[in-house]
């Protein structure tokens, strides 16, 4: 069974012109979202600009890598036991 994780990269514009980003994490879409709005808000009211927020689904397991270490030999990569290195990170929203 594949456990996911949600993450949101919150994309702002300095008054100066320079752009950052903040990524926030949950265990669900909405906790994710949530925290995204919560850091948005916090952002406009500092006086930046929301550039974009980009809401991502991924593979709790491998972190969306498809690759998981093997248990006798950390060194060695394996295919993801839980996704079977198919789930690569999906996009839920993106938009502001
Ligand atoms: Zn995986």
């Amino acid at each position: 069974m594949i456990t996911e994780h949600f993450s949101a990269a919150v994309t702002y514009r300095r008054p100066d012109g320079t752009t950052g980003v903040v990524i926030v994490g949950g265990k669900t879409a909405q906790e994710a979202q949530e925290a995204a709005d919560r850091d948005a808000r916090y952002y406009l009211g500092i006086s930046y600009a929301i550039e974009g927020i980009v809401l991502v689904a991924y593979c709790a397991r491998c972190g969306g890598t498809g690759k998981a270490q093997a248990k006798r030999n950390r060194l060695r990569q394996i295919v993801c036991p839980d996704c079977r290195g198919k789930n690569s990170e999906r996009t839920l929203k993106s938009g502001v």
